[in-house]
């Protein structure tokens, strides 16, 4: 299993992506703007996106990676998420007016697109691979993913604040080698850190306070302008967990 970074920033301009993850060849965590750096060959072979959250920058690329390669494809591409966030995209993105309904185009019998409702706990298998949905605490209903190749495994936390889930995930998954956790504030913004359920640098470390895993760490979703003084932040309260910051385009093996 293949995972390669295509976007890990809180936000767009020059180089900087938001967050998407490419899984071998035909299957996006999240569809940030990464997405879009993409050809359009490799943006046809995407048979699965699993959705943490419905928030924009997690999603923003679902409706043209759809509408892009829609006529290349012979199977509707699958997108996963909890209830709640399927819900959100189908009342507030794909509804006619911000973009059309895919999973009514060209008909409902054979559509472009559908939803699969997965559960927190659940896990999906494709092959040998597994994508288990896990706990997340943010604004809106929201899950992280841990992935398995059944050699290793790797844990991304989605958008999440305070997440006694995350850990206990993180503390009972088998062969976990990756952990990816956001970090999206500096710590002079930890009140709107707080109230927006990100976490920030002092947060972090006490949140790894609970692990009792000993994966390697990657900081994701710093915000732009900010990320040096973060990851400094990081370095000086978690550098006992050696974390590093995530980088577009970085590959991971499971
Ligand atoms: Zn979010
Ligand atoms: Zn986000």
């Amino acid at each position: 299993m293949r995972i390669r970074v295509l976007g890990c920033s809180g936000g767009i301009g020059g180089g900087l992506r938001t967050t998407a993850l490419l899984v071998d060849e035909d299957i996006l965590i999240d569809a940030g703007t990464g997405v879009g750096d993409l050809s359009l060959e490799s943006l046809a072979r995407i048979d699965h996106i699993f959705v943490s959250h419905s928030h924009l920058d997690h999603v923003a690329s679902i409706p043209f990676l759809v509408d892009t390669v829609c006529w290349m494809r012979g199977s509707p591409i699958v997108v996963y998420g909890i209830k709640e966030t399927l819900d959100i995209l189908r009342a507030h993105l794909f509804n006619w007016k911000l973009w059309p309904d895919f999973t009514q185009i060209p008909d409902a019998e054979h559509p472009f697109m559908v939803y699969r409702e997965i559960r927190v706990g659940e896990t999906v298998e494709l092959g040998a691979r597994r994508f288990t949905a896990i706990p997340a605490n943010h604004t809106v209903p929201a899950v992280g993913y841990a992935l398995d190749s059944g050699r290793a495994a790797l844990i991304y936390s989605g958008d999440t604040w305070v997440n006694d889930g995350l850990w206990h995930a993180v503390n009972t998954t088998p062969h976990l080698k990756y952990l990816i956790i956001e970090t999206a504030f500096p710590d002079k913004e930890h009140e709107i850190a707080a109230a927006s359920k990100h976490l920030c640098p002092r947060v972090l470390a006490q949140e790894l306070g609970k692990m009792r895993a000993t994966p390697e760490v990657y900081i994701t979703h710093l915000k732009p302008g900010e990320g040096a003084l973060t990851m400094k932040e990081v370095s000086e309260a978690a550098g006992r967990w050696r974390p590093r910051m995530l980088e577009n385009n970085q590959e991971f093996s499971l």
